[in-house]
C-alpha cells in the first residue's frame, strides 16, 4: 500500500509549489490507491504563522484534493501536528544517542559564531563535523561527570554524529543515484535547545513512523537527502523513495518564481486571498483548472492538456516528471481556465457559481440560460462574466470610439430606419433573413446591417452571437438601443 504525504509548514499561505506538491503526492497516492496523508511540521515555533494551517486546509479542499489523514480526520499514524510528537521524538532521539549515533553538543551561539567567523577567516564555511568536533564542547568531549551536570541546565542541542570519508548513497525517481562525501555534510542539529525537533529528524522519524513508502517534495530538498539517509541508517530503517520534483521558474525563466514578480506582472502566487493578496480563486479561475494547469508544472502531459482530476488520477505518471525547472506561463494557466469553463454546462456554471450571474438574473430572468450559453464561450476567468453581461443588462454607456470609426462611412441613419422597420416587423431570430434581403434591394452591405446593430446594441463591435443576443434582450430593447445610436450618430 503506497503512502505519501504532503508536509507543509505553517509558516505563511500555501505558494503555487507548495500546491504542485501537495497535488503531485494526491495524484500519486490515487494513480497506486494509496493513501494521502497531510502532516503539519510546525516545530519551528518563531517561523508559525497564525492562520496558514487554516489556509492549507482550505486551499486543498477549494482544489478537491483532500487527503485521507491529517491532523482534523486524524487516522492510524496520529498526531499529524508535530507539535503534538514531542513524546515521540524524545524517544527517539535517545536512541540515537544510546547507539552513538548522535551526541550532546553544549557550545553556546557566541562560541559558535567566532568559530565561524575564524573559519571564514581561513578558509570559507564552517562546518561542525568530524573534523572539529573534537574542538568543541560535547558529549564527545567533555567527561561524563561534566555532562550530566551540563544537561542539567537544559542548555544543549543533540547533533548526528556523521562519520568522515564515507559515500553517501541515496536515490531519487527522477534524478536517478545521488552520491555525496559526508565531508560534505555537517553534524546536523537534531534537537534544538528548546527541547523541539529540527526539520530532518522529525521529518525522518515521522516518515518512517507513518510508513511513508515515497517522499515527493519540492528540489530545494534535495541537499536534505543524505542526511536523511544517514538518519534512516542510523536507526537501521528501509528508507522511503524519493522524488524531488523541479523548480517552478518566473516566466522569463530566469529565478525562482517569487511573489515579487507575481504583483508586479499581476499574476497571483496563490490559491486563495492571504492578506491583501488575492489568489487564483478570486481572479475567477476554476479549481479543476487550476490544478490541472498546476499539473503541468513538472509533469509533461503529452498531447491532451485538457484533464478532468480524474483523468489526471488516471494517467499521473512519475516517469514523466521532468529534471529541469518548469518555466510559470500565466497565459497558459488562463487558456487552460478558458478550456475548462467551455466544457461545463450552463446548468454546472449556475449551479457552481450562481453568485457570479445575480444581476444577469435579474435582468434577463427566464433566459438566462439562453444568456450564459451566448457569454459562457467568451470567457477566460469566471471574473470576465460581469463585462459580458452588461450587454444583457444595461445599454451601452458609451460607444467604442474604435467601432464608431469603422462604422463612420456607413450612413448610420439610413441603415437605422430600415433596421428599425425591419425589427418591427419581423420575429428577431428571422432577422438575418430581413438583412439579407434589404442589404440587396438598397444595395448596401450586410456587413453594414450587422455592425450599426452590434454597435447600438454593444456598444462596440465585439461581443456574443449577435441575433441571438437580441432574442434574450427583445425587440422593446434592441429598438431603444438602436434608436439611440441613429440619433447620436446621425
Ligand atoms: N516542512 C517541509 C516544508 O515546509 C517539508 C519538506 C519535506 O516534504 O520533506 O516544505
Amino acid at each position: 500500500m503506497e503512502r505519501v504525504r504532503f508536509a507543509p509548514s505553517p509558516t505563511g499561505p500555501l505558494h503555487i509549489g507548495g500546491l504542485r506538491t501537495a497535488l503531485f503526492n494526491y495524484l500519486y497516492a490515487r494513480k497506486h490507491k494509496g493513501v494521502f496523508i497531510l502532516r503539519v511540521e510546525d516545530t519551528d515555533q518563531n517561523r508559525k504563522v497564525e492562520g496558514s494551517e487554516d489556509y492549507i486546509h482550505e486551499s486543498l479542499k477549494w482544489c478537491n484534493i483532500q487527503p485521507d489523514e491529517d491532523p482534523i480526520r486524524g487516522g492510524a499514524y496520529g498526531p499529524y501536528r508535530q507539535s503534538e510528537r514531542r513524546e515521540i521524538y524524545a524517544q527517539y532521539i535517545k536512541e540515537l544517542i544510546n547507539n552513538g549515533k548522535a551526541y550532546y553538543a553544549f557550545d553556546s551561539n557566541e562560541e559558535l559564531a567566532f568559530a565561524r567567523t575564524e573559519a571564514e577567516k581561513a578558509k570559507g564555511a564552517f562546518k561542525y563535523n568530524a573534523y572539529n568536533r573534537s574542538e568543541f564542547k560535547n558529549s564527545l568531549t567533555l567527561s561524563d561527570e561534566a555532562c550530566t551536570k551540563l544537561l542539567q541546565d537544559g542548555n544543549y542541542v543533540v547533533r548526528l554524529k556523521v562519520d568522515a570519508d564515507q559515500e553517501v548513497v541515496s536515490s531519487d525517481l527522477v534524478r536517478g543515484i545521488v552520491r555525496v562525501n559526508s565531508n560534505e555534510l555537517e553534524d546536523k542539529i537534531l534537537m534544538k535547545k528548546d527541547g523541539m525537533p529540527t526539520y530532518h529528524f522529525a521529518n525522518v522519524v515521522d516518515d518512517h513512523l507513518m510508513k511513508i513508502t515515497t517522499v515527493i517534495r519540492g528540489e530545494e530538498w534535495l541537499p536534505s537527502l543524505p542526511i536523511h539517509q544517514l538518519l534512516y541508517d542510523a536507526f537501521g530503517w528501509e528508507a522511503p523513495q524519493f522524488m524531488h520534483l523541479p523548480l517552478i521558474l518566473n516566466p522569463s525563466g530566469k529565478g525562482k518564481l517569487s511573489k515579487r514578480d507575481g504583483d508586479k506582472n499581476g499574476y497571483p502566487v496563490f490559491p486563495m486571498s492571504w492578506n491583501e493578496s488575492s489568489g487564483y480563486k478570486e481572479k475567477g479561475f476554476i479549481p479543476e483548472a487550476h490544478i490541472n494547469y498546476i499539473a503541468q508544472l513538472g509533469w509533461s502531459l503529452g498531447e491532451k492538456e485538457i484533464l478532468s482530476l480524474k483523468e489526471m488520477e488516471e494517467t499521473f505518471d512519475v516517469n514523466a516528471v521532468q529534471k529541469g525547472g518548469a518555466r510559470f506561463d500565466y497565459e497558459k494557466a488562463k487558456w487552460v481556465n478558458q478550456q475548462h469553463l467551455a466544457t461545463l454546462s450552463v446548468e454546472e456554471l449556475i449551479k457552481n457559481y450562481s453568485s457570479y450571474f445575480e444581476e444577469l438574473k435579474m435582468a434577463v430572468g427566464g433566459q438566462l440560460n439562453a444568456a450564459i450559453e451566448l457569454i459562457k464561450e467568451r470567457l477566460v476567468l469566471l471574473s470576465d462574466i460581469e463585462k459580458e453581461s452588461k450587454c444583457f443588462i444595461n445599454d451601452p454607456a458609451d460607444y467604442d470610439a474604435k467601432s464608431l470609426k469603422r462604422i463612420a462611412k456607413i450612413d448610420v441613419s439610413k441603415v437605422g430606419a430600415l433596421l428599425t422597420e425591419g425589427i418591427k416587423n419581423n420575429e428577431l431570430g428571422e432577422l438575418k433573413d430581413f438583412m439579407q434581403k434589404s442589404s440587396e434591394e438598397n444595395d448596401i452591405g450586410l456587413g453594414a446591417f450587422m455592425q450599426v446593430l452590434r454597435v447600438a446594441v454593444v456598444g462596440s463591435l465585439s461581443g456574443p452571437n449577435l441575433i441571438p443576443l437580441l432574442t434574450v434582450i427583445g425587440k422593446d430593447v434592441t429598438l431603444r438601443r438602436l434608436d439611440r445610436l441613429i440619433s447620436e450618430q446621425s
